[in-house]
């Protein structure tokens, strides 16, 4: 007889990312010999600059081969707390104290630690939808109950600060806000996160968790205004953010947060008993990321609002698409029920026939129904070329089926 595994109820809850399905289903039909275009996963297409990289071979080479402190290296705690200071102008109150930094193996572990600190039957966390796929997997993993932020395209995808505090109960123990967003590309204004905090007030038992991990990918003037320069909440604030995106690092796995006094302990002690730490190599190259040169980092986003801008334009003009102006990230996330097809059907058939990789606005969560994410971390080339494609199949399509 085989074994049959009796495993947890809380696997059958645990969710996953779409976009690494795509992705391989992408990859199985190029080394078919197929011309993918992949504008469906989520990670810069440039290359780390050379001087990170070559931090993390001379850390290799001088014997940076052990395990680190599970919070990370000290200088590069520093570094990161300094670099926060920088961009987000903090000081006095708000300065962030390189003790509360933990460094972990990238974006991913955060939200993992704060929805295992918080999550439980019973509790109520908040989260965005559409949003990052993890959020809602790993709320629901924990047994808590995943409770929607409704982002609309109406208000380009930003979160309404009197629906989120209307949505806050006695069970609720998190809200989680992202901004730049992931996959719509909205940006959320400052108003509204001064709304949002100043209501909170009234509502101390609640935690927030603020990903930022786009904190540096904004574009047509807008600005990142971070939850870390708010002192009334710096005891519940935990602030996500990392390399993989900012400095084209999604491979080298090394991200950080800053924790509040209370929970910092265990943030680490969760560290120890999941990664015991980073690798050093990667710590060194990540220290090398934030005290050199920015210039390569500046003309990356420069080339990501080209691209931005382009790809807008192509998508809008696409018959049945729709799209608005997203402020940030590299995601377009357009409005495609004028094709009269639900966002899977229309994710299958475009990688199909049009060798096209997107990611259906359901891989999001419930009310990305309709949309269809597109991640220009590609060429301008490719990205005129897969809207050709696009147009071409759908052209053909309607002539199949007039009406529909
Ligand atoms: N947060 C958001 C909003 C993201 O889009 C991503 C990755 O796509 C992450 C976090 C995770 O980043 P990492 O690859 O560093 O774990």
């Amino acid at each position: 007889m085989s074994f049959i595994p009796d495993f947890a109820p809380s696997l059958s809850r645990l969710g996953t990312e779409s976009a690494f399905e795509v992705l391989s289903r992408a990859a199985r039909m190029q080394s078919q010999g197929h011309d993918v275009i992949n504008l469906g996963i989520g990670q810069p297409d440039f290359r780390t600059p050379e001087h990170i990289v070559e931090a993390g071979r001379k850390a290799l080479s001088d014997g940076a081969h052990g395990y680190t402190p599970a919070n990370g290296l000290l200088p590069l705690r520093e570094a990161v707390a300094a670099d926060l200071g920088r961009r987000h102008g903090l000081a006095g109150e708000t300065e962030v104290d390189p003790d509360h930094v933990v460094v972990v193996p990238g974006g991913k572990p955060t939200m993992f630690f704060a929805c295992l600190m918080f999550g439980r039957p019973g509790v109520e966390i908040l989260y965005p939808n559409p949003g990052f796929p993890i959020y809602e997997s790993v709320i629901r993993y924990t047994g808590a109950t995943a409770v929607p932020i409704e982002l609309r395209e109406e208000n380009g995808f930003a979160f309404d600060a009197d629906t989120v505090l209307s949505q806050i109960t006695d069970a609720t123990r998190l809200i989680i806000v992202n901004s730049p967003a992931n996959p719509t590309g909205g940006v959320t204004p400052k108003a509204e996160i001064d709304k949002l905090v100043a209501g909170l007030a009234a509502h101390p038992h609640v935690a927030i968790l603020s990903d930022e991990i786009y904190s540096q990918m904004l574009y047509g003037g807008r600005e990142h205004t971070s939850l870390l320069s708010y002192p009334e909440i710096r005891d519940r604030l935990i602030l996500l953010d990392g390399w993989s995106k900012t400095y084209a690092m999604t491979g080298w796995r090394l991200g950080f947060a800053i924790w509040p006094k209370s929970m910092v302990d265990h943030a680490t002690r969760l560290c120890i008993n999941d990664h015991s730490c980073v690798n050093a190599a990667s710590q060194h190259a990540g220290l090398a990321a934030l005290t050199g040169p920015q210039d390569e980092v500046r003309d990356m986003v420069a080339q990501f609002d080209r691209r931005r801008q382009a790809i807008v334009g192509w998508l809008d003009a696409i018959p049945g698409f729709r799209c608005g102006d997203p402020g940030g990230a590299f995601y377009a996330f357009p409005n495609i029920s004028g094709t009269g097809m639900n966002a899977r059907a229309l994710q299958d058939l475009l990688l199909a026939e049009a060798h096209v990789a997107t990611v259906a606005g359901t891989s999001f969560g419930i009310h990305g129904e309709g949309y269809l994410r597109f991640s220009y971390a590609n060429s301008l080339e490719n990205i005129e070329e897969a809207m050709n494609r696009i147009e071409r199949v759908l052209e053909r399509q309607s002539t199949l089926s007039p009406g529909g």
